[in-house]
């Protein structure tokens, strides 16, 4: 017995791809994360003392740049 009723999704095939990140963008990612949170919650000079020597320790440029993000998101600073 036909009811007569046909349902719309019979009309178009609908093509559902699952997305998988590939492990190489995901280390990317995590490097990037890591940096970041390196950068904004640790350090005291040690990225531009590799460049600037020393003097980066005092005059602690990234510090002082990311010094509101890092109290506001808790990290430790003084
Ligand atoms: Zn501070």
């Amino acid at each position: 017995m036909h009811s007569g009723i046909r349902c719309v999704a019979d009309s178009y095939s609908v093509t559902v791809e699952s997305w998988r990140p590939s492990l190489g963008s995901l280390a990317v990612l995590a490097a990037v994360f890591v940096a970041g949170l390196f950068v904004v919650g640790f350090d005291q000079g040690h990225l531009f003392s590799l460049v600037q020597g020393e003097a980066a320790f005092d005059q602690l440029f990234l510090h002082e740049l990311t010094h509101d993000i890092r109290h506001a998101a808790g990290f430790p600073c003084h």
